[in-house]
Parts: structure tokens; C-alpha cells; sequence
């Protein structure tokens, strides 16, 4: 057991008395609303869900209104929430579903929640423990993802088991508060990249995993309270920051636009009449695995692989028990001459997401069995936004640029903060041609530590 963990009870104090009245800023009347609310904040967020449903709650009062809602026009009135058409048609099912299966009333129970069309467990416990105070499980968004292992409280990545984790040690009376707080804790304090470790309550108790710097000192007579000089709690309440809510902040205004429209319906329309890679759900992985206030590496790629199976949303990474494509097999090798670390016998770079690599494609889907087939539909022009971000956003990040059409993004990248490593394409047509000892691995690590970074640990590769 950490020691963290061992003082549970005291996190648990001091998060009561740092944020006594932790909630979420989505707005709501009815647990029913809320959950439309919560649905919606998928991608978008908080602010701009507020501004859509102070009239779509006064225009669709109830599920039954919301269900027999005529889906074109619910769309219009889902406009400035991001993938409106989609979500337009999702909501009316899961009202449908909300009617015909309790009676349009939100069911106070998890296994039941989670049948709901479209809802997981995330929103089904934002509805629970904020709507009726019912501890059905601990909230885990993207600040409780990363602060839990950085706090010693979990050892997990993914939020399901990070989750499991929390309700094994935090007192179930306190989970309907515990998840809140720490969000506000995550969001004004914690941080992702550059934590207030001087201000923050637990000082004393944490042991600040993967925090590089000094640990600040604590007055010799320290005490809780006393010696506390937190800058806590500038807000009672916190958002539903979903995985992904950093991008989204800033990307909401692209994913408005109307090239970002037509391309959601052409991959849709493509999914209507042909297979398409990778699968709905993981188009943006590279951006939920690797939220922006973590990004240190941004590794680029161009097309998602198109055949059966590969694609999951991570350039270059394939799913763990599928074949390891050429070009990856050839980064492993050079994996192994430059850093020494033997190559996995399967091809999922997840592990490398998690640190902070964005493995970014410039187009984020494709046809099955089609290469380049969903080039030229906007991909392009949004992948570009997603760099020019990162440069204006973050600092010191090292830009792995490989082959021709990758070292033309350098234009969009600040170099006077970041560094860029042009290279030749792992290909097996171009590595002999100067891939093999670039050595990639070893000069990001290198820049990553002249700024004062966590280098990456290049074999830390799980398959989970
Ligand atoms: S001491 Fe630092 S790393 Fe630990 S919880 Fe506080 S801000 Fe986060």
C-alpha cells in the first residue's frame, strides 16, 4: 500500500474542507436534463453546452419531447455543440430509449444507467452523484486520470480500473464529493504541466509521481492548516471535462466550421456504404490518450493503415495481436541500436501516448483497403489547426517530422520554442536511405531534458 493511500482519510478531510461545495457547472434542473447536458458535453465544452440548452430545455421540456423531437430540426437547435448532426440523432435514441425503459424518468441505478443508449459510466455517475448524491461509482475525467497515479492512488491508466481503484480505498460516503473536488483540484492546481506544488494541501502526503523539479520545502513546524498557504478553490464548482476537453476548448470553433461539417458527413455517408477505418470511436484516440496540457512529442504520421483490423487511431501503432507493419518493424529496430530497448512482439504504441506523445495522422480516417482514399476531405486542414495548437499552446515540444510531406509542416511550427527533427520515413522504400541511426529516440529524449522534462521511456510498451 502507498503511503498516500494510507492517508486516505486525510485527503478525503482536506478536500472537503478545500472545496466544500465541488459540483459541475453543466446546468441543470432535472436528473433528466442533466443527462442531456452530460451527453452533450461529449467534445464540447461546458460554456458552450450551458449557452445550447438555456433554450433547447425550454423548447424540449421532457425525454418524451426530446423523443419525438423531428431530428433536422433538433440539429439546428443543437448548432455550437460539436457534431451536432450526429448527436442530434443519438439524443432523440436515447430519450426513445429513457421512455420506453423507465418511463422517462432517469433510473437511479448504474447497471441500469449504463444500458442507456450512449451512456457510459463517466456520465452515469456525473448524473448519480450530482443529480441524487448516489455514490454509484467515483467521477474519473481527464484531471482524476492523471492526478490519481501522480498522488500514489492508483497505479492504473485506464479510467475504468482507476475507478475500480478509488472505490477500493476512498469511503464510499465520500465518492459523490471526492470525484468533483478532485477535478477542481486538477484544474487549478495540479495541473498537467506545471503543478502548484508550493500552494497545494497535500504537499506533505504526496509523492508527486512523474514531477520533475524539486519537491518544494515544508516549514520544519509544519501543519495542515497552519502551514497551508493554498491558493485553492477559485471555483465551488467544476465542468465535465471529458477526456478530451483541453482539445475541444480550442478546436471547438474549427469543428464548426463548415469544412469540418461536410467532412463529418462524408465519413459518415462513407460508413454508411463501406467499411472505414479506424472505427467511430477511435478517430480521436491520439487526442484522449494524450490530453494537450501533456503533450511533449508530437510523432506524425499521414494515413491511418487501411488494412483489417491495424488502425486505432494512433499513427504508426497497430492493435496488439496484429502483425507489426513494415515501417513500425523498422522504428523497432532502430529503437534497439539507439536506445537499446528490445522491440515488443506486438505493434500498440499506447504506452508511448500515455507519456505524452501525440501520434498524430494528418487524415484521421480511411476506406478499408483503400490507401489515401479519404485525402483532400478536410483532414488536412484540421491535422494543421491541431499542430499550429500544440506550437501556440504548449512549450518545449519536440516535432518528429519524417518524410517529404511531414517536414512540410515545419512551416506551422514555432521554432523559436520547440524543436523539430526532420528525418528520413521509416519505410522500408526510404529507411536504408537514412532512417536507420537518425537515432530519434535518444535526440528527443536529449531535448526533453535540456528543457527540464521527464525524458520518454521509449520501452514502456504494455499491451493494455
Ligand atoms: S503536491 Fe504537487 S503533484 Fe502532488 S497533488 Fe499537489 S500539486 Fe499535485
Amino acid at each position: 500500500m502507498s503511503d498516500t493511500i494510507a492517508q486516505i482519510d486525510e485527503i478525503v478531510a482536506r478536500l472537503r474542507d478545500a472545496y466544500p461545495n465541488a459540483t459541475y457547472e453543466l446546468n441543470w434542473t432535472t436528473p433528466e436534463e442533466m443527462l442531456v447536458a452530460t451527453f452533450l458535453a461529449a467534445q464540447t465544452t461546458d460554456k458552450k453546452v450551458n449557452e445550447v440548452t438555456a433554450s433547447l430545455f425550454k423548447k424540449y421540456p421532457n425525454p418524451q419531447a426530446f423523443a419525438d423531437a423531428d431530428v433536422k430540426e433538433l440539429e439546428q437547435d443543437l448548432v455550437g455543440v460539436s457534431f451536432h448532426r450526429k448527436k442530434s440523432k443519438a439524443l432523440k435514441k436515447l430519450n426513445q430509449d429513457l421512455v420506453n425503459r423507465f418511463g422517462g424518468k432517469v433510473p437511479r441505478d448504474i447497471n441500469q444507467m449504463i444500458k442507456l443508449k450512449g451512456v457510459a459510466r463517466k456520465s452515469a455517475n456525473v448524473v448519480l452523484n450530482c443529480c441524487f448524491d448516489i455514490p454509484s461509482g467515483v467521477i474519473v475525467d481527464t484531471h482524476v486520470k492523471r492526478n490519481s497515479p501522480r498522488m500514489g492512488l492508483s497505479t492504473q491508466t485506464t479510467p475504468e480500473k482507476i475507478e475500480r481503484d478509488l472505490m477500493k480505498i476512498v469511503p464510499k460516503e465520500h465518492w459523490t464529493h471526492f470525484g468533483p473536488a478532485m477535478i477542481i483540484h486538477g484544474r487549478y492546481t495540479c495541473t498537467a504541466r506545471n503543478p502548484n506544488c508550493a500552494e497545494c494541501i497535500f504537499l506533505d502526503l504526496c509523492p508527486r509521481n512523474d514531477v520533475s523539479g524539486r519537491r518544494p520545502a515544508l516549514p520544519a513546524d509544519f501543519k495542515y492548516k497552519d502551514g497551508w498557504r493554498s491558493s485553492a478553490a477559485p471555483a465551488a464548482k467544476t465542468g465535465d471535462a471529458g477526456v478530451i476537453d483541453g482539445w475541444v476548448e480550442h478546436l471547438a470553433e474549427e469543428m464548426d466550421k463548415p469544412y469540418f461539417q461536410r467532412l463529418v458527413e462524408f465519413v459518415d455517408d462513407e460508413r454508411g456504404n463501406h467499411q472505414v477505418f479506424p472505427p467511430e470511436d477511435e478517430v480521436f484516440a491520439a487526442f484522449s490518450m494524450t490530453p494537450l496540457e501533456e503533450v511533449k512529442v508530437v510523432l506524425l504520421g499521414q494515413d491511418p493503415y487501411h488494412d483489417d483490423d491495424q488502425a486505432h487511431g494512433l499513427c504508426f501503432s497497430v492493435r496488439p495481436n496484429i502483425k507489426i507493419p513494415p515501417s513500425l518493424r523498422n522504428m523497432y529496430k532502430e529503437l534497439k541500436t539507439d536506445v537499446g530497448v528490445s522491440p515488443p512482439k506486438h505493434g500498440y504504441l499506447a504506452g508511448w501516448a500515455r507519456q505524452g506523445v501525440l501520434m498524430l495522422n494528418t487524415v484521421l480516417t480511411v476506406r478499408a483497403h483503400e490507401a489515401n482514399s479519404h485525402q483532400k476531405k478536410g483532414w488536412e486542414t484540421f491535422t494543421d489547426e491541431v499542430i499550429k495548437l500544440v506550437s501556440r499552446e504548449c512549450d518545449h515540444v519536440v516535432f518528429i517530422l519524417w518524410g517529404t510531406s511531414a517536414k512540410k509542416k515545419a512551416k506551422l511550427i514555432n521554432k523559436r520554442k520547440h524543436t523539430i527533427l526532420k528525418g528520413t520515413h521509416p519505410s522500408p522504400l526510404s529507411a536504408s536511405r537514412g532512417f536507420f541511426g537518425s537515432k530519434p529516440y535518444s535526440e528527443v529524449n536529449a531535448a526533453l531534458r535540456k528543457a527540464g522534462q521527464a525524458e520518454i521511456d521509449w520501452g514502456q510498451l504494455p499491451t493494455h
